[in-house]
């Protein structure tokens, strides 16, 4: 199978030859078409198969076609358990975005640094990828909103269950907008996992590698 029968666009195959990637991982086969038709997705992948450009890839290929709202507000939200998984995340979207149709500016945000660089430099962020924590400082401190995202990535669910972010996903869950698409992705399915799910009022078309 090619990126092309995916249903992608030009400009991010573009960007996956410039990465040197020949062809889909299978993961990527299995999800890449779902996320583009706007269907809700529970993925269940380990680290190392290819899961982060399973939806970055169809995210900024829709979102590069939407018209830039006025307020500029978050558009895509990608939630992860860690400082270094955030910036792995972020890592992606920015190689992604060099030959899209519009500008699309990505940001990541982590504790254990300095909140105030994150503050300012929020302007025209449209693509968020942060930790549940410092996300929640930075809403409380009005440096941004999270109530009109239209995507909404999970990533490595289960260890943000095993790290103790349960009440600030709950927190953050509340304030955003009931109409998004849902990404989850877990290195393994069980009953926390499964109970986002119904806390989202999702019902995720599931792939397991
Ligand atoms: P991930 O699981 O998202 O951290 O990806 C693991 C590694 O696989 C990263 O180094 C990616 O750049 C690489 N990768 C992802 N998709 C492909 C692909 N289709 N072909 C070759 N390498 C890939």
């Amino acid at each position: 199978m090619s990126f092309e029968s995916l249903g992608l666009s030009h400009n991010i195959i573009k960007s996956v030859r410039k990465l040197g990637f020949l062809k889909p991982f299978l993961i990527q086969e299995q999800t890449v078409p779902v996320i583009l038709s706007g269907k809700d997705l529970m993925g269940i992948a380990q680290t190392g198969s290819g899961k982060t450009a399973c939806f970055v890839m169809p995210i900024l290929d829709k979102l590069q076609n939407e018209e830039v709202k006025k307020d500029r507000n978050i558009q895509v939200l990608v939630l992860a358990p860690t400082r270094e998984l955030v910036i792995q995340i972020d890592e992606v979207f920015r190689a992604f975005t060099d030959n899209l149709k519009r500008e699309i500016r990505t940001m990541a945000v982590y504790g254990g640094v300095s909140i105030n660089p994150q503050m300012k430099g929020m302007f025209g962020v449209e693509v968020l990828v942060a930790t549940p924590g410092r996300l929640l400082d930075l809403i409380d401190n009005k440096a941004l909103s999270i109530s009109q995202i239209s995507h909404l990535v999970i990533d490595e669910a289960d260890k943000m269950f095993q790290l103790g972010f349960e009440e600030e996903m709950n927190r953050l869950f509340s304030m955003m907008p009931a109409t998004k698409q849902t990404v989850l992705f877990s290195a393994t399915l069980n009953d926390k996992v499964e109970e986002i799910k119904s806390r989202l009022t999702i019902d995720p078309v599931v792939v397991e590698i």
